[in-house]
Order: structure tokens, then sequence, then C-alpha cells
């Protein structure tokens, strides 16, 4: 059984798990950036001219919260110099050219029998497979487990996939369901614990099915069925969904014994300890109403957008916007020269015709939006401080306890453009403890002269 949570929509889902798996030919120079996780960006360990092994370390920073980053591709290093990141700015990545030779690296072999029962070495592992959460956020996901150890009973496996238009986790579970059922089973020793809970929503009825015939209890694995309903795939909802656990405003699942950890990231994990193989390609759905030929894409980390854009056909109209993610919680990439990273779930290529953009939108003050906010905020006022730079008001009105869901956007007839308001909001938050905990250690360091 699992448990609803308060507000939320149902958006057009427009997912096509039915498009087969198309493997993408890798591009002729795939771009790594070595900052591919939360936390600080890694260190080039190659320099230009060298040759790399497909799956070759490249970059790394010994810093705990950090994940090294490895070829995707053989080929000879062009050049180490910022490029466009699909987050924004310009960030130091290595150019390989690729020799079309996928030479494999063997430095990373499979964990034997023993280690893949031990969690200190699935740990290791995967640091070393540079495991970062795939469902988009990047946190290193042995860093997380570790952290939870001892504090966390109840492991959650993310199934949700409620952004519209991506599938890449619903044909993980149907082409790879054995394989998943094995990660998940790491992930769990890894944290010691004794049972993983799958939550998947039950739209996804067929992989349901399918992992259910497949004795999950074998690997401690039990699945939950979910309610179909955005943003279902939260860490939060998950929790509340799994164990009927509130996760507090500012507080996170491991608050509550709970960790959270997504689909594609176990069956990364799988990949890093059976195969031994680290993080260098995932299913990227690339689609939207520009594109002349949508699909499901296993795509090299490190393949352009423009690239990208090509395998598909190419173009039947002028995008307006690059979306990375899902529509709901995506962000927009501004360069086509940008690459596929670790977290790129998808690659949406919108014309006018899927922009809700409008022009000098006006607040009717109809309160849809605080009717479907899954935290129980109020949008309408949230925007009406943010608006004003009214530092004291967003934070009572808790601003910061947002987590960019997207739900009030959609639901608001006015098209206020209120979730990038608040991801704005944020970051000025930030910025601003930032600075305000510079000028306190510049004045105690000016009091200690
Ligand atoms: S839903 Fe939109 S128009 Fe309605 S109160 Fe909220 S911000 Fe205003
Ligand atoms: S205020 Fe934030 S958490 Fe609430 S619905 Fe809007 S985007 Fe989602």
């Amino acid at each position: 059984m699992s448990y609803k949570f308060k507000g939320g929509v149902h958006p057009k889902y427009m997912k096509s798990p039915e498009t087969p798996v198309t493997v993408i030919t890798p591009p002729p120079q795939v771009v790594i950036p070595m900052a591919q996780h939360i936390g600080a960006p890694n260190k080039p360990l190659v320099a230009v001219g060298d040759y790399v092994k497909m799956g070759q370390k490249i970059g790394e920073n010994p810093a705990p919260v950090s994940a090294p980053v490895h070829a995707s591709v053989s080929g000879k290093v062009v050049a180490i110099e910022p490029r466009p990141h699909p987050l924004g700015d310009m960030i130091m990545s290595v150019v390989i050219e690729n020799d079309g030779l996928d030479t494999p690296c063997e430095d990373l072999a499979p964990l034997s029998e023993e280690e893949l029962k031990d969690p200190e070495a699935i740990l290791a592992r995967m640091r070393e497979a540079g495991i970062v959460g795939m469902g988009g956020a990047m946190f290193p996901t042995a860093f997380k487990i570790k952290g939870g150890i001892g504090k966390v009973d109840k492991l959650i496996i993310n199934g949700a996939e409620c952004e519209p238009y991506l599938n890449g986790d619903h044909l993980t579970m149907l082409n790879f369901p054995e394989q998943l059922l094995k990660g998940i089973e790491l992930v769990r020793i890894a944290s010691g614990v004794e049972k993983a809970y799958y939550g998947i929503e039950k739209n996804k009825s067929d992989a349901i099915k399918l992992l259910s015939s497949l004795d999950p209890a074998k690997y401690g694995v039990e699945i939950v069925p979910e309610n179909v309903k955005y943003p279902q795939g939260g860490e939060k909802m998950q929790v509340k969904a799994v164990t009927n656990r509130e996760v507090k405003p500012g507080g996170i699942p491991s608050g509550v014994g709970c960790n959270v950890v997504s689909t594609r990231t176990a069956y990364a994990i799988y990949q890093a300890c059976y195969e031994g193989k680290p993080c260098i390609e995932r299913i990227v759905t690339v689609a939207g109403s520009a594109l002349k030929a949508p699909v499901n894409a296993l795509t090299r980390v490190g393949t352009p957008f423009g690239y990208l854009a090509e395998q598909c056909g190419g173009f039947v109209k002028t995008p307006r916007k690059i979306v990375l993610g899902g529509p709901m919680m995506g962000i927009c990439a501004t360069s086509f020269d940008a690459p596929t990273i670790k977290g790129t779930a998808g690659v949406l290529f919108f014309t006018e015709e899927e922009d809700r953009h409008v022009d000098n939108p006006t607040c009717i003050r109809c309160g849809k939006c605080i009717t479907v906010c899954p935290m129980n905020l109020e949008p309408v006022f949230m925007y009406m401080y943010y608006s004003k730079g009214d530092y004291e008001n967003m934070a009572k009105y808790h601003i910061t306890d947002c987590f960019e869901c997207g739900s009030c956007a959609y639901n608001c007839p006015a098209r206020m453009p209120l979730t990038h308001a608040f991801k704005t909001a944020k970051l000025m938050f930030q910025a601003k403890a930032a600075k305000e905990k510079a000028a306190a250690e510049a004045a105690a360091a000016k009091e200690a002269k």
C-alpha cells in the first residue's frame, strides 16, 4: 500500500515507453565536464595529446563530496578548456576525439562474489565508478549512503518517474529487470538495511508485473505500487508514499530515517559492481515538437545536444528552447554545444507550442497555486515578496522550502513564472548567506589582528 500526499497535479504525461531504446552512435568528439556532481569540480588527470581508453578515469577530486569522471569513448585528448555546461556557465572540460574503437579500460574489474556482499567494497566501487544521483540531483551516492548508515531504517528506490516525457527509468525496468534488482540489492547491502522498498507509479503496470515475477524478495526488495500524481517522484513524496513519514520543512529524508536512491542510479551501481563499468552512458529521452523523430536514446556522457538532435533526424521546426530533464522541473540550456552529463534524463527541444511563457502576466488572485503545492506553501505570496526583493517576508513564507516541482506554475491560469522566480530567490538567499559569512569572517580576522 502507498500513502497519498497533499497537492500535486496531473499533467499530460506525453511518455513513449513503447519506443524502443536506440543506441546513439557516439559523436566524433565528446566533451566531458569536470563538474558532474554536487561538490568541488574535478581536476583533469590527463593532458592534451594523451590517448585515453573508454572508461578511463580522466578527472577527480579528493574531497568526500565529489565523484570522478571517465572517458566515454577511446581516443585522443584534443583540448582541456572551459566549454558550455548544460547547467549554465563555462566549465573546465576534457574534449576527446573519438577514434571509434571503444578500446576499453580495464582498471575496474567486476567485484568478486565476496566483495559483492561487502558494504565497504560496494561503497568504494560506487565512488571509484563516479556514481551520482542520476535522477538529476547528482549528489555522490557513496557519500549519501555512508551518511545514512545507522540512521536510516528505510531504503527507498524511486521508480515514480512522474515527469512528463521521460522514459529512461521505465525502460530500464523493462529491459534490465534482473540487473536492476541486483543493483538495488547492492544499495541495500551498502546501506546496512534488511529491505529496500521500490516505489513505482501504477502507470508502469507492465514493469511492476515483470519485476514482481522475478521474486524481488530474493533480493530483499518489496515493490510498492504508487498513485499516479505529479510530483510523486519528489524525495519527500516518496518518503510519504512508502512510509507515511513526513519530512519537515527544511529537513531531508535521512532526518526521518529514510534514504532515497533513483532507479537509474541503482542500475549504474549494478554495472559498476558486476561489470566493472563506470558511469559513462545512460538512457536519455530526446523529444519535443521541434524534433523530427523523438527517441529514447542510449547516449554516451559528453554527447553535444546539437549532435543528439541530428541523430534524431534533425528539426522539423525551429526550437525555441532546450529543456534538460522534464518540462516541470527541467532547466533551460543555452547552447547546442553543451553536452549530456550523468544527470541528463531528457533533452527536450520545444517550439512555441510547448512554451507557456506570456509577456507581462498578471496574478488574478485565484489561489490555484496554493491548492496544488505539495509543500503547503503559498506561492502567490512568495512571488509577491520575491518581486519586491523583500527577503524578510520571503523567509516568512518559507520560500527556501520550495523544491521547484513546478506544480504551482503548471496550475496557474495567468501563467505567472512562479517556479523560475523561486529558483532565482533560492539562489539569492544562497548568495546573501555567502556574503554575510564572508563579511563575518573578515570582521573576525580584523578583530584578531
Ligand atoms: S495561481 Fe497564478 S493567478 Fe492564481 S493566485 Fe496563484 S499566482 Fe495568482
Ligand atoms: S511553491 Fe515550490 S514546491 Fe510549491 S508547488 Fe510551487 S514549485 Fe512546487
